[in-house]
């Protein structure tokens, strides 16, 4: 056990999600998009994305990413374009759609898909490209109008969008992947900013592309009982829907708790000194609700010896996402595009605790042990 562990996922008490679930026990009905699960899907789209465009729940991110790809990719593409810093999910997700994922580098300052090679790939590979799958890495909003034109020129978009829910774009405040016409995949697993246990939501402008995924997620059926789709089943249950609307009630709360930690770590990493020591944050874009902290250690230390210089002052950290993709064994033989950063950055990403109910003394705590740690380095 760690005096300051990694996580401490707080979901819903159950005092407010009980009214809920005494409408469950009223209806009998328990599943298959029931009302709370519609409810739910028209407070995101009134609330959070004011009224544009249209969503489905999911009972989790990657089953959102399965049947978003599957229902956007070109039948004639057959490589997945993604980048190999995100979670295994994600390549997963387009191996079960029969595609093979290609992976490219970052950026090094903002640790997003990069641009460039994106642009080249397009150029190389052309109508062998099934979807492109950015991830937008940390909650961080990316320029989305690069993709809008992908999608204009008939190359599919699915977001993996899994740690956004929550955040802004920079240019005007609007929730991150509002009015896009691809697919924007959330997750809300327990360990995100909004979670629910096990979930997720899969939003579109196009609403025509959210009717098909819903119907996918209902083994394809259209109305009767005959399959007219790949599809499997993604239902959330309404059990699910119950505390996703009582976490919808209390999120504006939980995302100013997780804002004001972050701004707490900013505020002690700054006074520590730590970027004249080589740590460095992610150059993000948009408010982020972030879900735990991730930096880029110095050159001299490497995240495995971060890790074990923190436990031994009992502070769990971790390293999301190290190996990168395609350092797995189940990726390892997917094409790939030079991923000098991704290593690099696979090689130093720490990531740093943060859940609701941590005090200010804790990150201090936290970030004392990181200063101390570069003259251990040193040799
Ligand atoms: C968490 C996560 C997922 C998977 O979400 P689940 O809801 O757990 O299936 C996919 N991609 C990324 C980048 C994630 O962080």
């Amino acid at each position: 056990m760690f005096d300051i562990p990694f996580l401490r996922p707080r979901l819903v008490e159950k005092e407010r999600f009980l009214a809920y679930y005494e409408e469950i026990e009223a209806t009998r009905i328990y599943s298959n998009y029931g009302p709370l699960n519609g409810r739910f899907e028209e407070r995101v789209v009134a609330e959070v994305f004011d009224g544009t465009g249209s969503a489905v729940t999911v009972h989790n991110a990657t089953v959102g990413l399965m049947l978003a790809i599957s229902q956007s990719k070109r039948p004639q593409g057959r490589y997945a374009v993604m980048p190999s810093f995100t979670f295994a999910a994600t390549p997963l997700a387009a191996e079960w759609c029969g595609l093979e994922p290609y992976f490219l580098d970052i950026e090094p300052g903002n640790w997003q898909l990069s641009r460039a090679q994106l642009e080249q790939t397009v150029e190389r590979l052309g109508d062998e490209i099934a979807v492109v799958v950015p991830y937008a890495a940390f909650g961080s909003a990316i320029e989305m109008a690069d993709y809008d034109a992908l999608q204009r020129r008939g190359i599919p978009v699915v977001v993996d969008a899994a740690s956004s829910f929550g955040s802004t774009t920079a240019e005007n405040d609007a929730h991150f992947g509002k009015g896009f016409g691809g697919a924007v995949v959330f997750s809300f697993h327990a360990t995100k900013s909004f979670g629910v246990g096990e979930g997720g939501l899969v939003y579109s402008a196009d609403r025509e592309l959210i009717r098909r995924i819903r119907q996918a997620g209902n083994f394809g059926f259209a109305g009767g009982r005959a399959s007219v789709s790949q599809g499997l089943n993604s239902k959330m249950s309404e059990y699910t829907a119950a505390i996703a609307l009582a976490a919808l009630d209390q999120f504006e709360t939980a995302k100013e708790t997780r804002r004001t930690i972050h701004a707490w770590y900013r505020h002690a990493l700054r006074q520590a000194g730590l970027a004249e020591q080589g740590w460095a944050e992610q150059e993000t874009r948009g408010l982020i609700v972030p879900q735990f902290i991730p930096i880029r250690c110095p050159d001299a230390l490497g995240n495995q010896a971060v890790v074990q210089l923190l436990a031994d002052r009992s502070i769990e950290a971790r390293t999301y996402f190290s190996p990168a993709c395609h350092q797995q064994p189940q990726f390892r033989s997917h094409p790939r595009a030079p991923l000098g950063a991704t290593e690099q950055l696979a090689a130093r990403i720490v990531s740093l605790p943060l859940w609701e109910g941590m005090d200010e003394r804790i990150v201090h705590r936290i970030v004392q042990a990181l200063a101390s740690l570069g003259g251990e380095a040193n040799p």
